[in-house]
């Protein structure tokens, strides 16, 4: 048994010694960093977030939720399907898309019109019931795109990045995690947003439990809907926003790769019709790096973009005011297809 002083004589038992130490340290630190990813899966304070060693690798860690949303939807194995089910997907699908495109884009990304506190707030909770995080991390990140549209700083530009990581890699990334503050005081301004970025999980816990509530009772009182409490929660929870979220991110990975390009704008952006289905507008990408602050994308009547008339819905009910348009002698400066 080596004593401390011929352990300090002996090289390679010195060495083996630091070497343990190095493994316990290490050890530490990966129980440290699961430990704080996961109070942060629960509150995610952006502020405190330390600048990260390295930005653009994978954050194992804290990505854990968003694998399992994937995970979850082979429940359909077990709960099976219904009428019910399936249209209570479609419904929170549009409804949340719609909360996505107007509100986390186009009002608190570009400020494209206005609306009240208690409008901006509800609308922001419905948004983060797509798990897409809070709107001030939401925004954060899209300014920056927009300030560095397929320049190698944009995050998720598929021409510098490829595929994948304009799909998602980009978000599941240290550097990802942590939004560029200074982009957003205007919308740091209100605490009820702040807080709604910190618990931005409590939204999506909120609604999947609600739902669970209603198929189970529904189970009991409606059994011919052939529904159950599980059923709804794979349905209209999981399987609704996995799709949402993946028609969400084609704005970011296709849309810059697929489509016509009316305007030369210095990105890569593409007008693309499907898209603009699937994400109820947001495909009119080239429109829209010309000229972000337009509340409408889909420039003209055949240019279908069912977000802005959502919103000119709400602005007759009084919901939502001052819709920025865009002046019809810079929309129609271009016809054609540019390079
Ligand atoms: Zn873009
Ligand atoms: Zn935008």
């Amino acid at each position: 048994m080596p004593t401390e002083a011929t352990m300090r004589r002996d090289p390679i038992a010195g060495e083996s010694k630091d070497r343990m130490d190095q493994i316990a340290t290490s050890e530490r630190e990966g129980t440290v960093r699961w430990l704080k990813a996961l109070t942060r899966w629960i509150a995610a304070d952006h502020a405190d977030l330390p600048q990260p060693a390295r930005p653009e690798a994978i954050d194992w860690a804290r990505i854990v939720p968003f694998i399992l949303m994937h995970v979850a939807c082979l429940g359909v194995l077990w709960v099976g399907v219904s009428a019910v089910a399936v249209g209570v997907a479609a419904a929170l699908y549009l409804v949340r898309m719609f909360a996505i495109t107007g509100f986390y884009h186009r009002y608190f990304s570009h400020r494209s019109f206005k609306t009240s506190r208690a409008a901006q707030f509800i609308f922001g909770v419905i948004g983060a019931s797509s798990v897409q995080r809070g709107p001030i991390w939401w925004a954060a990140h899209h300014r920056h795109h927009h300030a560095y549209a397929d320049l190698p700083e944009d995050p998720h530009s598929p021409v510098h990045k490829g595929f994948l990581v304009s799909h998602m890699g980009w978000f599941l990334t240290q550097g990802g995690f942590r939004p560029d503050l200074r982009r957003v005081g205007d919308l740091s301004l209100f605490p009820e947003l702040r807080w709604l970025d910190r618990f931005d999980i409590a939204v999506p816990i909120v609604l999947a439990t609600g739902l669970f509530l209603v198929g189970d009772w529904l189970a009991a009182h409606r059994p011919a809907l052939g529904t159950s409490g599980w059923q709804l929660v794979v349905w209209g929870f999981f399987i609704s926003t996995v799709v949402l979220y993946h028609a969400t991110y084609t704005i970011n990975s296709l849309c810059h790769v697929f489509g016509q390009r009316r305007y030369p704008t210095p990105d890569h952006s593409r007008n693309n019709f499907w898209l603009a289905l699937v994400t109820l507008g947001e495909g009119w990408h080239n429109n829209h790096h010309y000229y972000p602050t337009s509340v409408r994308q889909g420039f003209y009547w055949w240019e279908v973009d069912l977000t802005y008339y959502g919103l000119k819905l709400l602005s007759w009910l009084g919901i939502v005011w001052d819709l920025k348009p865009i002046p019809s002698t810079v929309r129609d400066a271009h016809q054609g297809e540019c390079r």
